[in-house]
């Protein structure tokens, strides 16, 4: 099959769909592989290391739309990008169509065949494709909240870790499923003080145990989150109700009893942010301010960290894009069910249950 690779081009977006080794494995199964020249210049991947394992670069994304047949990207197609889909192509990226009805209009008016990274499952139900991101805004909001911690930033001017004699910090997190795992490990290995709230007791009992004392569990209420946040350095909100908003865990009443130079990382964000003072930043302007606590609510953390990111995201999606492409979209579908949850528009409309019901369509 013939697999392109156009530059990603929403701001501030670095990754790219196909990393230099996902692009070996296709050529080495026998597939042709064309790249937008500079693709991969955000995770330091140059043309020249893309051809050395045989993918013929393009001048441009017309080229890249042209000649593939599947096309591989990372975020949602822009106007753009949607305007050069045909119904040849197999589209494999995140979509996120639910909140977005003009991109919908857009692929349904393509004719492509779009399946969306998100919504493919695997065997336990989770959403394998959505993980690797979580693991990587979930490691970077415990850095993020360091960094914002220090007084030159704006923060109170803690160190995560304290020294010997000196307390450490206290860091909140409000949600321990990926993400709120992932904070966890990195601000117990920081040496901060560390509380994990959750609804999930099952959850809480995990973390309990694996960590072995190392940080404390509270199930989560609005009465102990008010408790525990008085005292907080760093509050992560790292929660999901699956296909709702965020909740809002943290009203503009708790914010005032929080101590000035405080930082909140709402990882939540993408699902409206688990604070009422949250509104979505990028990383031009990450941070703002709101009674004296710095709120970070970048949307796309991942696209910070480039390189891992889009390794991570790779690492999980190759093996779906090489399925797509040894046997052809719709032998693929049939053969996996859970890749077929993906497929969100095929032949004109959408082709999945609850992003239809979400944009009011026909399924
Ligand atoms: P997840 O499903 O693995 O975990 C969510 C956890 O929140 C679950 O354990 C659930 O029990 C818990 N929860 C739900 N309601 C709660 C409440 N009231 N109090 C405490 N806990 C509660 O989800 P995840 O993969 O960790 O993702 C979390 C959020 O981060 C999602 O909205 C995701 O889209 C987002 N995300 C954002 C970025 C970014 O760049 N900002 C990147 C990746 C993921």
């Amino acid at each position: 099959m013939r697999v392109g690779c156009p530059k990603e081009i929403k701001v501030h977006e670095y990754r790219v769909g196909l990393t230099p080794e996902s692009a070996a494995e296709l050529v080495r199964a026998g597939h042709e592989v064309f790249l937008e020249t500079k693709a991969g210049e955000g995770i330091g991947a140059p043309d020249s290391v893309y051809e050395k394992v045989g993918v013929k670069i393009l001048p441009n994304a017309d080229a890249v739309f042209e000649t593939a047949e599947m096309i591989v990207k990372v975020k949602e197609p822009q106007a753009v990008e949607i305007a050069r889909l045909k119904p040849k192509h197999t589209l494999f990226t995140y979509l996120h169509l639910a909140p977005d009805p003009e991109q919908a209009e857009g692929l349904m008016k393509s004719g492509a065949t779009c399946i969306a990274y998100e919504t493919v499952t695997d065997r336990d139900g989770r959403l394998p494709l959505l993980k690797p991101m979580s693991e990587v805004a979930g490691r970077m909001s415990i850095q993020v909240g360091a960094y914002f911690l220090e007084k030159a930033h704006g923060g109170r001017g803690v160190l995560m870790g304290g020294v010997p004699g000196v307390r450490p910090a206290d860091v909140v997190i409000l949600g321990a499923g990926v993400s709120g795992y992932n904070a966890a490990q990195i601000a117990v290995g920081m040496r901060a003080r560390v509380t994990v709230f959750d609804k999930n007791p099952a959850r809480l009992e995990e973390l309990d145990r694996e960590f072995n004392g190392r940080l404390e569990t509270v199930y989560s209420t609005s009465a102990a989150i008010a408790e525990a946040i008085k005292e907080a350095d760093v509050v992560v909100g790292a929660v999901l109700v699956a296909g709702a908003a965020a909740p809002k865990l943290i009203t503009r009443d708790m914010l005032k009893t929080m101590r000035q130079g405080s930082v909140l990382v709402d990882i939540s964000i993408d699902q409206g942010g688990c604070f009422e003072t949250s509104k979505a930043t990028t990383h031009s302007e990450p941070t703002f301010i709101v009674d004296g606590i710095i709120h970070y609510c970048v949307a796309n953390m991942p696209g910070a960290v480039s390189r891992t990111s889009a390794f991570a995201l790779n690492n999980a999606t190759l093996p779906f894009a090489l399925a797509l492409a040894n046997k052809g979209y719709k032998q693929a579908l049939i053969d996996d069910p859970h890749l077929a949850n993906g497929l969100n528009v095929y032949e004109g409309a959408i082709a999945h249950e609850a992003v239809a019901k979400d944009l009011g369509k026909p399924f």
